[in-house]
């Protein structure tokens, strides 16, 4: 008896050590304590707004798309996610994107995401959008392409007006090679699209027989 006690003991232990080790044993938005290995409470998970209209913009070749509303629980789990070190949220996100994909038919053969410039990088230590594009790769066995490059620094675009916004990241970025086929690119917040366009306006030369998928996890509505 006393050893199953103490057995039961250990694998809870056991299980807990795990937990603590691979997921937060809190809900990143909430606090709330989880006993299973998740990211977010169901609560919380529940209160994320979902685009009911989530194609944002279609020109040639490319559709534009922001999966949620920027707001709440998702711009929380987004400024923790690429300001405070929560690399580890791109394995919540990355379910949620797979959902999305499917459930508006995104066919693709690519990966890709938003490049930071050198000195970006070096102030963070890692780009969120890499770490979903990685992740969705993983996932869905399609190749990544990474030789996008941002070649300028940029001004911070957060108080920029949508005028400013695309003459700074104007020819900020560019892909070599060439590649056949759908490419889905990744951003976390889709604002005024400046960024989207530019990174798009650079794949536009080196994809052919192809639509291009720019998906962001969420849209600010201003
Ligand atoms: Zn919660």
């Amino acid at each position: 008896m006393q050893k199953e006690i103490l057995n039961s003991f250990y694998n809870s232990y056991i299980k807990e050590f795990f937990l603590e080790l691979f997921a937060p044993a809190h809900c990143t938005v909430c606090g709330k304590k989880l006993y299973e290995s998740k990211f977010v409470c169901d609560d919380c998970v529940k209160n994320i707004k979902f685009n009911e209209y989530p194609l944002i913009l279609h020109e040639e070749m490319v559709y534009y798309y922001g999966m949620t509303r920027y707001e709440g629980v998702m711009e929380e789990l987004i400024k923790k996610f690429k300001f405070e070190g929560y690399k580890v949220l791109s394995k919540f996100f990355s379910p949620l994107i797979l959902n999305f994909i499917e459930l508006n038919n995104i066919k693709f053969d690519f990966v890709s995401f938003v490049p930071m410039s050198k000195k970006e990088f070096r102030a963070r230590g890692y780009n969120q959008t890499y770490l979903l594009a990685k992740d969705i790769s993983l996932k869905t066995k399609k190749p990544i392409i990474e030789n996008l490059y941002k070649i300028r620094e940029t001004k911070k675009q957060t108080n920029l007006s949508k005028k400013e916004r695309i003459e700074n990241l104007k020819n900020a970025f560019i892909v070599e090679g060439e590649y056949s086929g759908n490419i889905l690119i990744f951003d976390d917040v889709y604002t005024t699209g400046s960024t989207a366009k530019e990174v798009t306006k650079a794949f536009k030369k080196s994809i052919k027989n192809g639509n291009i998928y720019f998906v962001a996890l969420s849209q600010t509505f201003n």
